[in-house]
């Protein structure tokens, strides 16, 4: 019980967190059709995320919706990967190569897709580091309920203490 209030209280810090740098940059919002580019080419794609969310931040991704309840319209948000899949031309992580985040960011425009071959598309490398979505289920319905991730000043995720 008293762990399950704690995850709460930490997906409502992380909430506020990206809301609040949200804010600090003037509320900028993604183009509609980058959201979707977001929502259909990348994120529904990848492994971490279910019913319209991530299961690694635990943010709500749905498209055709600018709003702060929508991470993926909001354009200082990035994708909690370490290697992210895309990332914002705002607010960037610092922590990640030039390579990575010159492929992040070309994954997170919709008119630059014709330039981006899915084979070129970022993929999770660190098999080593990042948990399964099967684990992450198990991890949550265990004992502690503890989200496997931990985030980082930089606003990146990373499994395990920080
Ligand atoms: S890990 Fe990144 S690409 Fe995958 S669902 Fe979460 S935000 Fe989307």
């Amino acid at each position: 019980m008293i762990d399950a209030i704690v995850e709460t209280v930490k997906t409502g810090a992380r909430f506020v967190s990206t809301e609040w740098v949200w804010i600090n940059h003037g509320m900028p919002f993604r183009e509609v059709m980058d959201i979707n580019h977001l929502y259909y080419r990348v994120c529904s794609k990848c492994e971490y995320f279910e019913n319209q969310g991530c299961l690694i931040c635990r943010c709500r991704l749905v498209p055709n919706e600018r709003s702060p309840l929508n991470k993926l319209s909001m354009a200082t948000t990035n994708c909690p990967l370490p290697e992210p899949k895309w990332i914002s031309a705002i607010t960037p992580p610092d922590d990640i190569t030039p390579e990575v985040a010159a492929k992040a960011l070309k994954n997170s425009k919709a008119n630059l897709v014709e330039t981006v071959e899915p084979e070129e598309m970022i993929e999770t490398t660190q098999e080593q580091t990042l948990m399964t979505v099967d684990e992450i289920k198990k991890k949550r319905t265990g004992a502690d309920g503890a989200n496997p991730f931990v985030r980082t000043r930089t606003g990146q995720y990373v499994q395990g203490d920080e």
